[in-house]
């Protein structure tokens, strides 16, 4: 599959050879080139932009039905062809192949809750202050999007504005991450293979400071969805040149907290699968956690082992593995500063803090768990990205409370206990825009997602995922009474 996708740019309806094919793609794990990408030139970037206009009306003017059976129809090319998928996403990112096939799986299942979506979009009829007359209040597509997405749900992160974007009856060019453009490719390749007219999806490729920034800078885009860090979302918001919508899902510095009422064993379980998964490069990772002082040494314990038991692999040749290579050297990185500054700092080293033993190339890192922190360190106060997790104990729960949301960051929370009144206080208490009680699974398809503060505005997922696409038209309407009634 990798060898179709190789230099090329989704432009009306084509996948066609890029003019500079000249970016090098990586695999993570080892370091090999695995392809070449496009860095789109302004004349591409143009046509992609012409050809996502051209479709915009008659894609627009089709009956959601209609729409919703494109819609379908991708969600079935991709699962049928998840194997291959996951495989590209694989090599290009490094997580382990199963859970790239989940991705590819997530991604069509994405396809199908918004071609059902499409069919409901609903208006309202609202009373005016005199019976004659009538407000009714349509929705209409806002136009051509442009989706700039990052590197660690390759898929998802492009679905999610996709099929939102495509049931609401909006055109769209999508800028992937340079180092995961591959898996966008993949994703373009099977909008052709549905039938989904061309035009309607447009992919070029390219450095974010060059191709992204053409698209936020251009007036022929009417709304903006980006996922990323919250340096360039703010850039993004500074830097557009014309009035345009914004979706923003940023970063995140997501807490944990653990009462005296938890079930332990969960919340060992729970903090295990959020902080690692994904090598931690995930914006709702568990970054920190508070535990009741009651629990914490048992906690402590318990989280080490469970963390040294987590195997580390290549992905492509241990489809299995728990992590697999971290997407890039800028993560790893970071993670590495992280774990000094906390040991420097006076934190307890419990699990990890090393490469795994035998990947020399490549970036790896085993799952690390560091106690006794406190707020002096950037790992209780910044995003890594990483397989590392802080812990630290707490007495009450206002105390826990205002740790949690000493942040500027605001995207997802995460609770485990058992006492309704403690779930209660903590739920409504923690300034977050999704809290995840006694589960860590914080987004889902069905439900709004979006961050707060420095995280974001504006929601994915869920109906509201769908309307972020759509403009509010009213109609206001003065109606006599008809003769001879
Ligand atoms: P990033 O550096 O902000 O990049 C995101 C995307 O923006 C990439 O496609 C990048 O292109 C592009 N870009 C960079 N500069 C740009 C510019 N001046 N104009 C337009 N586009 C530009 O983020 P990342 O390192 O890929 O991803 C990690 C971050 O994403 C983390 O902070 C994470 O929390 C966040 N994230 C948030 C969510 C959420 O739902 N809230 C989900 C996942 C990730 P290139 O990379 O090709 O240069
Ligand atoms: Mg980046």
């Amino acid at each position: 599959m990798l060898d179709d996708l190789d230099g090329r740019l989704l432009i009306d309806g084509q996948l066609c050879p890029a003019e500079a094919p000249d970016i090098p793609v990586c695999d993570p794990a080892t370091g090999e080139q695995i392809g070449v990408i496009g860095h789109a030139t302004s004349q591409e970037i143009e046509a992609a932009l012409a050809s996502a206009r051209r479709a915009f009306r008659p894609w627009a003017a089709l009956a959601p039905k209609a729409r919703a059976e494109h819609l379908h129809r991708l969600g079935n090319v991709i699962a049928a062809d998840a194997d291959a998928m996951a495989r590209v996403m694989t090599q290009e990112q490094g997580k382990p192949v199963n859970e790239a096939r989940g991705e590819i799986m997530k991604l069509a299942e994405t396809c199908h809750f918004y071609a059902e979506e499409a069919t409901r979009v609903h208006g309202e009829t609202i009373p005016n202050d005199t019976t004659d007359f009538d407000s009714t209040v349509i929705r209409e597509p806002i136009g051509v999007v442009a989706a700039i997405t990052p590197w660690n749900y390759p898929a998802e992160l492009v679905g999610w504005k996709l099929c939102g974007a495509l049931a609401a009856g909006c055109t769209i060019v999508i800028k992937p991450a340079e180092i995961t453009p591959f898996t966008a490719l993949a994703i373009g390749r099977k909008c052709i293979e549905a039938g989904i007219p061309q035009g309607v999806v447009n992919i070029v490729t390219g450095p974010g400071s060059v191709v992204g920034q053409a698209l936020v800078e251009h007036t022929g885009i009417d709304k903006i969805a980006f996922t990323g860090s919250s340096k360039v979302g703010l850039h993004i918001q500074r830097s557009a040149t014309s009035v345009k919508r914004m979706t923003l899902e940023l970063g995140g510095n997501c807490p944990m907290i653990v009462t005296k009422s938890a079930d332990l064993a969960a919340a060992v379980q729970g903090a295990a699968r959020r902080s690692f998964r994904n090598c931690g490069q995930i914006c709702i990772a568990v970054n920190r956690i508070y535990v009741a002082r009651t629990l914490y040494e048992d906690f402590l314990t318990a989280l080490g082992a469970t963390a040294d038991g987590l195997t580390v692999a290549n992905g492509l040749e241990n489809p299995k593995a728990d992590l697999g290579a971290m997407a890039s050297a800028e993560p790893l990185n970071k993670t590495k500063e992280h774990l000094a500054d906390a040991l420097e700092h006076g934190a307890r080293l419990l699990a990890g803090g090393h490469a795994p033993e035998g990947f020399e190339k490549g970036y790896f890192f085993r799952p690390t768990v560091v106690a006794d922190c406190t707020h002096e360190m950037q790992i209780m106060t910044e995003e890594t990205f990483g397989p590392i997790v802080g812990v630290a104990p707490f007495d009450t729960l206002d105390e826990a409370i205002a740790k949690a949301n000493d942040t500027t960051y605001g995207l997802a929370s995460y609770v485990f206990a058992k006492d309704a009144d403690e779930i209660r206080y903590l739920s409504r208490a923690l300034d977050y825009g999704n809290v995840a009680v006694n589960n860590v699974d914080a987004g889902i398809i069905n439900a709004p997602y979006g961050g707060r503060k420095q995280s974001g505005v504006g929601y994915e997922h869920g109906r509201e995922g769908m309307l972020e696409y759509m403009n509010f038209k009213h109609i206001r309407t003065r109606f006599e009474v008809p003769e001879g009634a």
